[in-house]
């Protein structure tokens, strides 16, 4: 996994980065540009709520799909949906992707080569 140091831009992969010690989370992901470390994010599972929101909006869109055929209601009323939905989960994702990597406050004196 490539990530970008956000303090000098140099780019992180499993072959350059620095690890003083993998037990350490605060100290196991090393920018080698710069020396900072960071906290990785972690590969969390999804939590209930994020999937009453998943089921609760395929429902939604089966109700709403229900009724712009069954009761005649613009299609514009689905797409409308589907474009609030999309834009929604757009934003969602931009700001997720804001905070990955967050400095772990550690140092590594070994970065001066
Ligand atoms: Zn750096």
């Amino acid at each position: 996994m490539a990530n970008k140091c956000p303090n000098c831009n140099f780019k992180i992969t499993s072959r350059n980065q620095l690890c003083d010690d993998y037990r350490d989370p605060n100290k196991a992901y090393g920018c080698p540009g710069c020396g900072t470390f960071y906290i990785l994010p972690k590969n969390q599972p999804k939590p209930w709520y994020y999937w009453v929101l998943v089921l609760g909006n395929a429902l939604m869109i089966g109700v709403i799909w229900n009724i712009v055929q069954v009761k005649g209601a613009t299609v514009w009323l689905f797409w409308g949906y589907m474009t609030a939905l999309a834009l929604v989960l757009l934003v969602k994702k931009l700001l997720a992707t804001k905070k990955e990597l967050q400095d772990s406050g550690y140092r590594s004196a070994a970065a001066n080569d």
